[in-house]
C-alpha cells in the first residue's frame, strides 16, 4: 500500500474517477466533499469499484476546523496524508457570471484554507485542478503552458487563475512545498463499468451531458451554440479527452511529485496541459456520437453562447515528456462510455 491521498471534491465527476485510478495504482484514497454538486451515490460507486475501505468526510474546504479534523483523524488512525488532489470547486461558467462572489468565496477561499491546513500538518505535495480557461481565447493553437493568462472570460476562469497564483505564492513562503498544476481541457466519458459518471444537477450546461439527455428524451433538442464562427464547419472547437485518461494523469502527476521533488531542482511547481492534442467541433462530436451509437442526435442551430472561446486545443507534449502521460482512448470510446452511463440513469433530472 502506497501513501494516503486526500481527494477533495472526491464525490464529483473527475474526483470519483481519479479515486478509482489512484486505488488501482496502489494509493489509499480519502475522499472529502460537501455535496454541493454531487451526492453519496458517487462515494458508494467508488467504494464498490475499489472494493476496499474508502474513508469519506462530508466537509467544506472553507471550514478550517473540519479540514483540520480530517488530517488529524487520519493521522490518529495511523494514515498520515502524504498528498492532496484538490478538485473541490464550483465549475459552472454561467452561474459564476450570476454569482461571482460565491465563486470567489468557494473556490479561492477553499484553496486558501486547504493550503493553511496542509501546512499545519506538513503535507508537502499538492495536485491542483486548473483549466484551459486560464488561457482565455488563445492567440495561438494548440496552446502550450507558456501561453499568457489573458483576461478571464468569466469569474469561474478568474478563480482558476487566482488559485494558481495563490499556490505559487504559497510555495515562496513554504520551502518544502511542491505543486503540480493540471490544466484540463474538456473531460467527457465515464468509467467503462458505468458505475460512476458525470451527474450534473438540473439542466446540464456542458455539451456531452446535454447531448446524452437529449438523445434519451429527457431534454429537448440540443442547441448548437453558433455555426458562424471562423472554424471549418462554423461551430466551436474543443479538445475532448476521456475522463479515465484524465484520472490516470493524476496518478502520473502524484508519482512524479513523490519521485522528483520539484523543489530540489526547480521553483517547486510545474503546470501541465491535459488534452488529446486534437480539436473537435460541436458538429463533429454530434456526428461521432451518431456513428458510434447508431442513434440520431436531435439538434438545432442556436445563437452563440456568450463568453465561449472559439477554438482551443492542447499542446500536451510537456505532460508526455515529463509525466510520461498521454491519452489512450478515442473520442468515440469516450462518447460510447458517456452514453452507456446515461442509459443506466434513465431518470436523471
Ligand atoms: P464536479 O462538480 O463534478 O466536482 C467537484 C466536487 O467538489 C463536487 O462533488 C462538489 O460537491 C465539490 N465541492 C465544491 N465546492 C466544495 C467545497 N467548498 N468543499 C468541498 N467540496 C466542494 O466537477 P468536476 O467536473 O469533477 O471538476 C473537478 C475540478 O476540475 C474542479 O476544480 C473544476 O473546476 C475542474 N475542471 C473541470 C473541468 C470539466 O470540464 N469538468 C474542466 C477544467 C477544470
Ligand atoms: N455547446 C453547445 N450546446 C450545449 C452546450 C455546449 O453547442 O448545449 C458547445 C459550446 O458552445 C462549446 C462546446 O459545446 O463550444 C463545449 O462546451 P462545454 O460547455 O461542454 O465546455 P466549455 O465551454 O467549458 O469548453
Amino acid at each position: 500500500m502506497k501513501s494516503s491521498i486526500l481527494v477533495t471534491g472526491g464525490a464529483g465527476y473527475i474526483g470519483s474517477h481519479t479515486a478509482v485510478s489512484l486505488a488501482k495504482a496502489g494509493f489509499r484514497v480519502v475522499l472529502l466533499d460537501n455535496f454541493s454538486n454531487s451526492d453519496f451515490q458517487a462515494v458508494q460507486g467508488v467504494r464498490s469499484l475499489i472494493n476496499a475501505e474508502v474513508p469519506f468526510y462530508e466537509v467544506d474546504c472553507r471550514d478550517t476546523d473540519g479540514l483540520f479534523d480530517v488530517f488529524r483523524i487520519e493521522k490518529e488512525k495511523g494514515h498520515v496524508i502524504k498528498g492532496v488532489i484538490h478538485f473541490a470547486a464550483l465549475k459552472s461558467v454561467g452561474e459564476s457570471v450570476e454569482n461571482p462572489e460565491l465563486y470567489k468565496d468557494n473556490n479561492i477561499l477553499g484553496t486558501e484554507r486547504l493550503l493553511e491546513v496542509m501546512r499545519a500538518f506538513d503535507v508537502e505535495n499538492l495536485v491542483f485542478s486548473s483549466s484551459c480557461t486560464v488561457y482565455g481565447e488563445p492567440e495561438v493553437v494548440p496552446v502550450d503552458e507558456n501561453a499568457p493568462f489573458l483576461e478571464a472570460e468569466s469569474p469561474y476562469g478568474f478563480t482558476k487563475q487566482a488559485c494558481e497564483r495563490l499556490i505559487v505564492n504559497h510555495l515562496t513562503r513554504n520551502p518544502k512545498f511542491n505543486a503540480v498544476i493540471l490544466r484540463y481541457f474538456n473531460p467527457i466519458g465515464a468509467h467503462p463499468s458505468a458505475v460512476i459518471g458525470e451527474s450534473p444537477r438540473g439542466v446540464p450546461n456542458n455539451l456531452i451531458p446535454y447531448l446524452c439527455q437529449s438523445v434519451a428524451g429527457i431534454r429537448g433538442a440540443l442547441h448548437v451554440f453558433g455555426t458562424d464562427y471562423p472554424t471549418p464547419d462554423g461551430s466551436c472547437i474543443r479538445d475532448y479527452l476521456h475522463v479515465m485518461d484524465l484520472a490516470e494523469a493524476h496518478v502520473a502527476a502524484l508519482e512524479f511529485l513523490f519521485k522528483d521533488k520539484l523543489r530540489d531542482k526547480d521553483t517547486g511547481w510545474r503546470a501541465y496541459n491535459l488534452g488529446t492534442g486534437k480539436g473537435a467541433s460541436v458538429l463533429e462530436v454530434i456526428q461521432a456520437f451518431e456513428k458510434v451509437t447508431g442513434l440520431e442526435v436531435p439538434y438545432s442551430i442556436a445563437e452563440r453562447r456568450e463568453g465561449d472561446v472559439v477554438a482551443i486545443w492542447a499542446n500536451a507534449s510537456r505532460a508526455k515528456d515529463e509525466l510520461g502521460w498521454q491519452t489512450k482512448r478515442s473520442l468515440e470510446e469516450a462518447l460510447n462510455d458517456s452514453w452507456r452511463w446515461q442509459k443506466k440513469r434513465p431518470d436523471s433530472q
